[in-house]
């Protein structure tokens, strides 16, 4: 991000702006990292954060306007003036890269959250893109150090745009805020998907071998769904591959519809495999009788966003959470939060299992709609497995 060459001159005006303040500021008021790749790709998130005395590369980028409206030095004024150029040269630059200006109440909320990607795990692959392959952790890490949230927050430290299921950063508008999500937007092969009996394949069996044990872990609130890593040996083996399942979580309404019915809630159960490779067993949810494992992890949801609750050992068991009728339907599809990587093995259960109402109200009032609207399914195969 250093070759000024190749910079739009706004962005050279904001790097050398930068500079500049690092070089006023370095007696006491810096971070010293002021000119990272963060800065640049999102520059107002940046603007707003708290000074960091002692920045590490997990704390956000020390602030040109909240320290510049320090009124206890004399330098401030000419910090403000600075910062201001500063914060237009890179609107500027914005405007004219396409990137949409935020505005304050999101900024506020990107702030707020430590966004994360419930289904990013540990993607790898040819298609993945290479922040999130850089961050890639085996299950066994992700299983041990529960950190997959903790690889997001730097993620969003360092500058990754906010994403919300409304709004201006909403569905319609992920593949536009950063590169690397242009396959929210272009891809052919995105989930979820309306499913219709009438258009699917139709066998041949192919049994789900699916070996789950009570587990532990913990669960996190990662500002865009309830999630629960697992810690315990689970493994779902299919297609020739055997994937560990590495968390699981939640969306309401359900993403996924089946012949034109639509559900309550929905678990995305995600697995990988030694190759990276992820299948994700999706079980639909609709109103009913308790689920226990639900009630298990509502009992230790966490209610602020960053927040993780550890979990007894064996507490969690999903063979508890599986239909009877195991037969269910196959395709490929993504991610279907940002990046939408693709290339995910999905696995949708036919029979829904049920949750109690006052189960789904709980969720509902602190995630009223996590859930991404079907996307075209451009002809891809849908087969109906076992
Ligand atoms: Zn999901």
């Amino acid at each position: 991000m250093n070759n000024f060459s190749t910079l739009p001159r706004q962005t050279y005006l904001a790097q050398v702006c930068l500079r500049s303040l690092l070089a006023l500021t370095a007696a006491g008021y810096g971070s010293g990292a002021w000119c990272n790749d963060a800065t640049l790709i999102n520059p107002l998130h940046t603007a707003r954060a708290a000074p960091q005395p002692a920045a590490s590369s997990t704390s956000a980028p020390a602030s040109a306007a909240s320290a510049a409206d320090r009124s206890d030095a004399p330098i401030i004024s000419l910090r403000s003036t600075v910062a201001k150029q500063l914060r237009e040269a890179i609107e500027q630059s914005n405007a004219a890269s396409g990137i949409k200006k935020k505005s304050a109440a999101e900024i506020a909320a990107a702030e707020k959250s430590a966004a994360k990607n419930p289904h990013a795990v540990a993607a790898k692959g040819r298609n993945v893109p290479a922040e999130v392959r850089s961050r890639r952790m085996t299950p066994a890490i992700a299983a041990r150090t529960a950190s997959s949230h903790g690889q997001g927050a730097v993620h969003e430290a360092h500058g990754a745009p906010h994403w919300s299921y409304e709004g201006e950063t909403g569905p319609q508008a992920w593949g536009q805020l950063q590169p690397s999500f242009n396959l929210c937007a272009i891809g052919k092969r995105q989930s979820p998907i309306h499913i219709e009996d009438s258009e699917a394949l139709l066998g041949p069996a192919e049994p789900l071998q699916i070996s789950y044990l009570p587990s532990g872990g913990s669960v996190v609130n990662n500002g865009h769904t309830i999630q629960v890593d697992l810690a315990g040996e689970n493994t779902l083996t299919i297609r020739g591959s055997t994937y560990k399942l590495v968390q699981f979580h939640f969306h309401h309404p359900a993403e996924e519809k089946l012949n034109y019915k639509g559900f309550a809630m929905v678990a995305h159960l995600v697995h990988q495999n030694a190759q990276g490779q992820l299948a994700v067993l999706a079980v639909l949810f609709d109103p009913g009788e308790a689920s226990a494992m639900i009630q298990k992890v509502w009992t230790n949801m966490p209610l602020d966003v960053g927040d993780r609750v550890s979990l007894p050992v064996g507490l969690i068991d999903l063979n508890e959470t599986l239909p009877k009728d195991r037969r269910y339907y196959q395709f490929l599809g993504s991610l279907t939060t940002p990046p939408c990587t693709e290339g995910v093995l999905w696995l949708v259960l036919r029979q829904p299992m049920t949750l109690s109402r006052e189960q789904l109200k709980l969720f509902a009032q602190l995630f009223p709609n996590n859930a991404r609207p079907t996307q075209p399914s451009f002809g891809r195969v849908v087969r109906e497995a076992q």
